[in-house]
């Protein structure tokens, strides 16, 4: 706008300059060719007159050039320069004449012409006649038309300033307007609608454009602050999302004075099923699990996704009675099996709960410490723990355990201890079972309870079977072959369910030392080959090709039935030892027990008894059928020289 009124500043002088100088050329032609023409014509009347030889003539003709008004001056002068009237003259402007070549000079307003004549008066010859002629014609008509010329362009300049003016109001406000509009966008501010009112169509389009883009960007925005803060499989809050509740749940209970809950889920042997049945499996059992977590609280509460198979619900307004019933509650809900791709699944969970004010008064240590408790929880083989302080100094307990097993597997600081198993139907012997020990070399005899635990999650379970199998092995072998039909059983963690590694490297040490697969059993839970069955199946199925037996170790303690594990290869069920001990006290476990093993002996399975104490048990197992007893009745678990002692005075009879 202001580049136009500068051109306009510059070019409207200009051509009013440019006009004048053109009509002032063009009039000043004009009167010099009039004169001319005018001066031409007397010349030639003169000229026609041949005979003037009176001054009356020549007054006459002087008189006649004046009449018309545009002659000013006239005289007539001889080749000296004398004047025929110098006197008076005939002239109505006494200014002393001066030939001009154009109009304007002398600044007389007066425009001087001679011509040429020759008059003889008297003795005189007058040689030169000479005429004014009033120039005001000239000046007149060029102020005329500088006037009109100024009127013009001055108008037209008023309207270039009343368009630039109006284009300024209808056009340039609303540009601008969107311009610091689009600037506050690019800001970020992107909630403020373009709302102009303009009579322009084009700019109203262009705004009506840039208003479904704001829409658009504020629709992506939204979109993507949602991805950032949500789980995409699930849809769940993630752990960010997940922060910030706590944060304001936090803000919430110190304001109100009152407390809430955090509980961090962890999903039970979730690998085992992305790794045999693959990832889309997996994502399906996620999916299932957001949809019952989320349909176990309350709309106010929030279960969020904040790892692979890790949630997070944020229990506001209770304390830790309730968060515990609720946290069952949700353990319970994961519990049912559901199908996937024709899979029959469950999950298990193990819950850590920690309390705001009590347990931390940031969202960093409130997880934290709800996740110590999930360990603790998961290590207890518990649903759901709550924390509490000792927690952390059994967390740093356990790491400078696990530091310590790695080297006394290597160290030779693991062996093993027998415990004897004896067949009431023949009164012998049949088999041992082996368990390992810990001899710490500061703490002392440490239990595989506390060990084994760590073991599995370390992933030294395996090294540890192998390598108390293999200190032994050569005094197990001379007991096989001392006893024919004697059994040595090992116990194999679930873990080693899931390949044949163990199978392959135990066969490699047998054949080593010339120890008949036929002469071990090896025990697995229940709970161990459910957690997997597709893969346990294949795997226990190796182990039964290879002549190794297998055994479901305490029985009756998980959930699967007989009729189940009627699919998997196994010769021996060993009844857990909470239904033996008191079996004799207690009328409850009697027909649980008499059941079990009477559909065992169906299902062509052998019976073993483990946790005996007392002969009362053993007669009733034996009325029941079952022969097999283990427990320390017998014996407690024996070193092996103090085992082999024991197998060679064992009698009987010495029992009744
Ligand atoms: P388990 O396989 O159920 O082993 C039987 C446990 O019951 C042994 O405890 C044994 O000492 C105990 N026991 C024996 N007789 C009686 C009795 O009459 N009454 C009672 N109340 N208990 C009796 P232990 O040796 O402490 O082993 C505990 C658990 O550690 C074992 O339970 C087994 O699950 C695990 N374990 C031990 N050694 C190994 C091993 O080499 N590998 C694996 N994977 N686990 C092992
Ligand atoms: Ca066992
Ligand atoms: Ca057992």
């Amino acid at each position: 706008m202001l580049g136009v009124l500068l051109i306009h500043l510059v070019s409207l002088p200009f051509l009013y300059f440019t006009i004048i100088d053109i009509y002032k050329n063009n009039v000043e032609e004009q009167f010099v060719g009039h004169v001319r023409e005018l001066t031409g014509l007397l010349s030639d009347f003169i000229d026609a007159k041949k005979s003037i030889d009176s001054e009356n003539e020549v007054v006459l003709l002087m008189e006649s050039a004046l009449l018309g008004g545009e002659v000013l001056y006239i005289e007539l002068a001889d080749e000296y320069g004398n004047r025929l009237f110098p006197d008076a003259g005939l002239t109505l402007n006494t200014v002393g004449f001066s030939e001009d070549r154009y109009i304007g000079q002398h600044d007389d307003d007066i425009y001087f012409i001679s011509l040429p004549v020759n008059i003889q008066l008297g003795a005189v010859t007058y040689t030169r006649f000479k005429l004014g002629f009033d120039e005001a014609v000239v000046n007149d008509r060029l102020s005329l038309v500088k006037q009109r010329s100024l009127l013009i362009l001055g108008v037209y300049f008023i309207c270039i300033i009343f368009l630039l003016s109006y284009l300024t109001i209808v056009i340039m406000r609303p540009l601008k307007a969107l311009g610091v509009w689009s600037k506050s966008v690019a800001a970020g501010e992107c909630n403020t609608n373009v709302a102009l009112s303009t009579r322009i169509s084009e700019v109203r389009n262009l705004s009506d454009d840039l208003e479904s883009m704001r829409l658009t960007l504020v629709d992506q925005t939204e979109r993507m602050q949602y991805k950032a803060m949500h789980d995409e499989l699930t849809g769940l809050p993630n752990r960010s999302l997940n922060n910030d509740r706590i944060n304001h749940a936090i803000s919430r209970a110190s304001r109100k004075r009152s407390c809430f809950a955090v509980l961090l889920l962890d999903l039970n042997r979730f690998k085992d099923i992305n790794d045999t049945l693959g990832h889309s499996v997996g994502d399906q059992t996620l999916k299932v699990v957001a949809e019952r977590l989320d349909l176990g609280i309350r709309d106010s509460d929030t279960i969020a996704r904040i790892g692979g198979d890790e949630f997070c619900a944020i229990i506001e307004g209770v304390e830790r009675v309730v968060a515990e019933k609720l946290a069952m509650k949700l353990a319970g809900l994961l519990e049912p099996s559901f199908q996937v791709n024709g899979h029959t699944l469950q999950v298990g969970t193990s819950i850590g709960i920690a309390i705001y004010p009590e347990n931390g008064e940031t969202p960093e240590l409130l997880i934290q410490h709800a996740d110590v408790a999930m360990y603790e929880a998961k290590y207890q083989g518990l649903k759901v723990i709550s924390y509490h302080e000792d927690m952390d100094k059994n967390r740093v307990e356990d790491l400078q355990l696990t530091t310590d097993i790695r080297e006394g597997i290597k160290s030779g600081q693991f062996y093993a201890v027998f415990q004897p198993k004896v067949d009431i139907s023949t009164g012998r012997v049949c088999g041992c079972e082996m368990l390992a020990r810990w001899d710490h070399p500061r703490l002392g005899l440490i239990s595989p309870d506390k060990f084994i635990p760590i073991m599995e999650r370390e992933n030294m379970i395996a090294e540890m079977t192998l390598t108390v199998f293999d200190k032994h092995l050569p005094q197990l072998k001379q007991l096989l072959d001392a006893h024919p039909g004697f059994k040595v059983s090992i116990n194999v963690s679930p873990l080693n369910l899931l390949d044949t590694s163990l199978l392959d490297n135990l066969e490699v040490s047998m054949q080593v030392s010339g120890f008949k697969t036929s002469g071990l059993i090896i025990e697995v839970t229940e709970n161990a080959i459910m957690s997997n069955p597709l893969r346990s199946a294949r795997v226990l199925q190796k182990f039964s090709e290879a002549g190794i037996g297998v055994s479901v170790d305490d029985f009756g303690t998980g959930y699967s039935s007989l009729a189940y594990l009627q699919k998997f290869p196994i010769n021996e069920l060993k009844i857990d030892k909470s239904f033996i001990i008191g079996l004799n006290k207690s009328a409850q476990n009697y027909p649980i027990v008499n059941a079990t093993i009477t559909m065992a002996h169906d299902l062509g399975m052998s019976v073993i008894a483990e946790g005996v104490e007392e002969m009362e048990v053993i007669d009733l197992l034996v009325e029941m059928k079952c022969y097999h007893i283990q427990g320390r009745f017998f014996s407690k678990p024996l070193s092996f020289e103090k085992l082999e002692d024991w197998i060679k005075s064992f009698n009987i009879t010495e029992y009744r």
